[in-house]
């Protein structure tokens, strides 16, 4: 599932298209990535309006394009954002593909768990002006983390940073590389964070955001040697630290990995 930097990745793909106007669309219009949206109608106001910026927050992409459109895209678990030559013909799963003259940007998502959502107006629509602020942001302070963990204090902590209304674009893997970088074990309860070991929790979500950011999001590369990353996917994944194999079970229905001794 994308997480923060592989959204930020797919977001950067379509940079080759601002400024240009887009001549035709096609959409999947019965399918769900749709729902509650009117496709024939947004499928008129795209057909030529200019692309202006993007930006995205935690998971969600928004792209501002002339005539007031708002186009927020969520990748879901399988979506994804491309570029193709300006003949490109839609398969199955491109579900939202807007021509230009020099290339045809393209949605996909196979599975379906993403979604397109479509405002015309002058301010931004609320599905975007309310998420909460990103972990880069200055907004995201200690405080704020606080009274977030306070709010969600039975759940295990591992959980807790999933959620996205506090920590937005925080996924599977970024949640392990953030608790065993800040030494917290994944089950322990998020209000039984004591007030130092909550300071050193906001630190490791900085960091990690801001090297995924790094390392990730110009090429998809993989972070460096060093990181939890590295050791955490399939069997046999070892501490980085102690070279001590690393425990594995699920938690909150994620499967969750960590060190016994960093992470006790
Ligand atoms: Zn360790």
């Amino acid at each position: 599932m994308p997480e923060l930097a592989e959204v930020e990745y797919y977001r950067r793909r379509w940079d080759c298209a601002l400024g240009q106007r887009i001549s035709a669309v096609a959409a999947h219009a019965e399918k769900r990535v749709f729902r509650s949206i009117s496709t024939r109608r947004w499928t008129e106001l795209l057909r030529g309006s200019i692309l202006h910026s993007s930006e995205a927050r935690g998971k969600l992409m928004l792209f501002r394009l002339s005539n007031k459109l708002w186009l927020g895209l969520h990748l879901g678990m399988t979506g994804e954002l491309r570029v193709e030559r300006p003949d490109f013909k839609p398969a199955k799963h491109d579900h939202l593909v807007l021509y230009q003259n020099a290339r045809t940007l393209v949605f996909s998502d196979p599975r379906l768990f993403g979604r397109i959502r479509i405002h015309q107006g002058e301010v931004a629509p609320a599905w975007w002006s309310s998420l909460p602020p990103s972990l880069l942001s200055k907004e995201f302070t200690p405080a704020r983390m606080a009274g977030f963990l306070h709010r969600h204090r039975r759940l295990p902590i591992k959980a807790t940073l999933l959620l996205q209304s506090g920590f937005p674009g925080v996924g599977n893997w970024m949640a392990d590389e953030i608790l065993w970088r800040a030494r917290v074990h994944p089950r322990t309860l998020s209000g039984a964070l004591e007030e130092d070991r909550q300071r050193i929790l906001w630190r490791a979500i900085r960091l990690v955001a801001r090297g995924a950011m790094k390392h990730i999001s110009p090429d998809f590369s993989d972070p460096p040697r060093g990181w939890f990353f590295n050791e955490r996917w399939g069997n046999g994944g070892k501490c980085p630290v102690h070279g001590v194999a690393l425990a594995r079970d699920s938690i909150s229905g994620r499967t969750t990995v960590w060190c016994s001794r960093c992470q006790p």
